[in-house]
């Protein structure tokens, strides 16, 4: 089966006792042990329930892994994945690695003995160099935030396996309807399920899938031990979103394209990130690895008042951290994403104060272009003004 039916047709479309359309919230804590010396499938929710399980079967599949778990946040099965390192053993992490994720390395392993190197893994050299004796594993968010940096999965596997370490890849821009590292040689993925799996701005998630057993049988422990599970609501809520995410991605990639191509052409607008552009530097890599270029994007508008005009201007996009929804979503990483990184080495990253990122959602591209085009020349206009 290919993703689109395999996204509707994983095993939970029809309830075995009812005939249920959809699976049931399994609204229990508990389970009756119908004999204590043969224990049902499910004794405790924490290690298990069937709504939830429903969930980590589907991204299981859809990622062509071989188990899937599913967690409290992204945070969480970010988190909880890192709870495989004890003290004493080092990591290597994207730079431009989720904020949430840079927080938890430095401020929460850290204490831990665990230690972490923060490279440009869009440079091969650059990951070789960083390895030691301690190196347990290398950690890729690709493509980036906000600048959309893409890291050649391939040959990070390739690097990885000569070294005995475990690769872990961030799929939350891409999901797996564009990009399946597993395929690519990676051991463990994980997705901010509260993005483009849910898609609806509804429900905060987070899931993990890995393709080895002995892995599965770890994360699964882990996810247990330390508990961070998702409960049973939102687990449906997230498997109701993963039943349109290739119709919404297909449509809100379309909308990108189209809007990266129409902001490249601005006059007003100095530079576009977006891996679907030719010019972009991680174009060719992305094109092999990945079967699309997803529908976020950056670009920089040249100063921080021209930024705040249009943050101000726009009719349609929410203001708002967060991405991956039907509707779009326009940040201003400077202020939002990257407030907490120090303006000389955010700046030095590229992350300007006039930088935004949209995640482009399901609106008639027309009507974001007039809308962005009112907000963009607001500030010609004001600017002519002024002279
Ligand atoms: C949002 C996000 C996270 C964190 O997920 P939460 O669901 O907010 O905990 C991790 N990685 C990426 C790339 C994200 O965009």
């Amino acid at each position: 089966m290919r993703f689109e039916t395999m996204a509707l047709h994983n095993g939970n479309e029809i309830d075995p006792h009812t005939g249920a359309a959809s699976i049931p919230i399994y609204q229990a804590s508990t389970f009756h042990q119908f004999s204590v010396d043969q224990p049902g499938v499910f004794d405790y929710a924490r290690s298990g329930n069937p709504t939830r399980q429903a969930l980590e079967n589907a991204i299981a599949k859809l990622e062509g892994g071989c188990r899937g778990y599913a967690f409290a946040s992204g945070m969480a099965a970010i988190s909880t994945v890192f709870l495989l390192f004890s003290r004493g053993d080092h990591l290597i992490v994207s730079q431009d690695v989720y904020g949430g994720t840079y927080r938890f390395l430095t401020q929460v392993l850290s204490r831990m003995g665990i230690k972490t190197t923060f490279v440009d893994t869009s440079n091969l050299q650059a990951i070789e160099a960083a390895i030691s004796p301690q190196t347990k594993a290398i950690y890729v968010e690709t493509p980036s935030n906000p600048l959309l940096k893409v890291s050649d999965l391939r040959r990070i596997v390739k690097i990885a396996k000569n070294y005995n370490l475990l690769t872990i890849v961030d799929n939350t821009f891409l999901t797996p309807y564009f990009q399946q590292p597993l395929s690519l040689g990676v051991d463990i993925v994980v997705h901010s399920a509260t993005k483009f799996i849910s898609g609806h701005s509804d429900v905060v998630a987070g899931l993990v899938v890995v393709k080895d057993l002995d892995l599965a049988e770890q994360i699964r422990f882990l996810q247990n031990s330390f508990g961070a599970i998702l409960g049973v609501q939102d687990s449906w809520l997230t498997l109701r979103g993963l039943k349109t995410l290739s119709a919404r991605l297909e449509t809100s990639t379309k909308n990108a394209e189209i809007l990266a191509c129409w902001l490249e052409q601005h006059p007003m607008i100095k530079k576009v990130y977006y891996t679907g552009l030719p010019t972009h530097p991680g174009h060719q890599v992305q094109t092999e690895q990945a079967s699309g270029h997803g529908a976020v994007l950056s670009f920089d508008v040249g100063s921080g008042a021209i930024a705040r005009q249009i943050l101000s201007k726009v009719q349609l996009p929410i203001v708002a951290v967060s991405l991956g929804a039907v509707e779009s979503i326009l940040s201003y990483p400077a202020k939002m994403s990257h407030a907490a990184m120090p303006p000389e080495v955010r700046l030095q990253h590229g992350i300007t104060d006039g930088l935004l990122r949209l995640s482009v959602g399901l609106e008639n591209v027309e009507d974001i272009i007039q809308d962005l085009a009112q907000a963009i020349e607001t500030k010609v206009s004001i600017m002519i003004s002024r002279k």
